[in-house]
């Protein structure tokens, strides 16, 4: 009952335009359906095995949104049902993630995940490299994934300013794709994923219009994940 609960007051407090993305690792399968009951369609995992074992399982409307970093060996595994895959860091990965998707006649929605944040850990490209991929002319031959947006994440720190510097800088040039470059067939961008738990709020304020929130609506997670 909490996690509804928890869910149904998140959602009072979104404008209708901004995506709910429901993080569900290292969360049980029951916790998922109640959140399902509650109305939620779109989870997010950050392990392909783990987010393969719950759609089997789980109702097949639901929408799953791979929002962990990708071992590219394992994109094949996903390839038949992912609806979104937020941490694409290399043209290496999106390659695959194409090829993989052509084997199941599919089109598969994709986020470059971009490096905002200051600390050496965090994985994502630069925007010189996500420039340089989306002016490649390889890049124009992908027929089986289409670019939707970018994602990021920002440092870990208490430090609200720089969180808001970071997203910032981040929607600054999505908007600046957005004007230079002409849409194609797979290169559609709408979505700007940013912002968790912590700091959702900034993210909105910044421009997101894809939240991905775990420990506030299921509590938090028992190990780090
Ligand atoms: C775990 C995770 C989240 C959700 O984190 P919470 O702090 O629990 O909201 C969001 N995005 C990514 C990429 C994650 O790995």
């Amino acid at each position: 009952m909490l996690i509804k609960q928890n869910l149904i007051n998140f959602k009072k407090q979104l404008k209708k335009n901004i995506s709910l993305v429901a993080v569900s690792k290292t969360k049980p399968i029951s916790d998922i359906q109640e959140a399902y009951n509650a109305g939620q369609r779109n989870f997010g995992e950050n392990k392909i095995q783990e987010m393969v074992n719950k759609y089997e399982v789980l109702p097949k409307d639901i929408q799953w949104h791979m929002i962990g970093h990708l071992q590219r060996n394992k994109v094949k595994y996903m390839a038949h049902f992912v609806n979104l895959i937020h941490g694409v860091d290399s043209f290496k990965t999106l390659k695959e993630i194409d090829k993989q998707a052509k084997k199941h006649n599919r089109v598969i929605n994709c986020l470059l995940q971009a490096r905002i944040a200051q600390e050496e850990t965090k994985f994502g490209l630069t925007f010189e490299e996500i420039e340089q991929i989306v002016a490649s002319s390889e890049f124009q031959s992908l027929k089986n994934i289409k670019l939707v947006g970018l994602m990021g994440m920002a440092s870990f720190t208490e430090d609200k300013e720089q969180i808001a510097k970071e997203f910032d800088s981040l929607k600054v040039f999505f908007d600046k794709l957005i004007t230079n470059k002409p849409l194609t067939l797979n290169f559609q961008f709408s979505t700007l994923s940013m912002g968790m738990s912590d700091d959702y709020q900034i993210a909105i304020k910044k421009g997101s219009n894809m939240i991905r929130v775990g420990s506030a609506i299921f509590g938090a997670r028992n190990y780090i994940a």
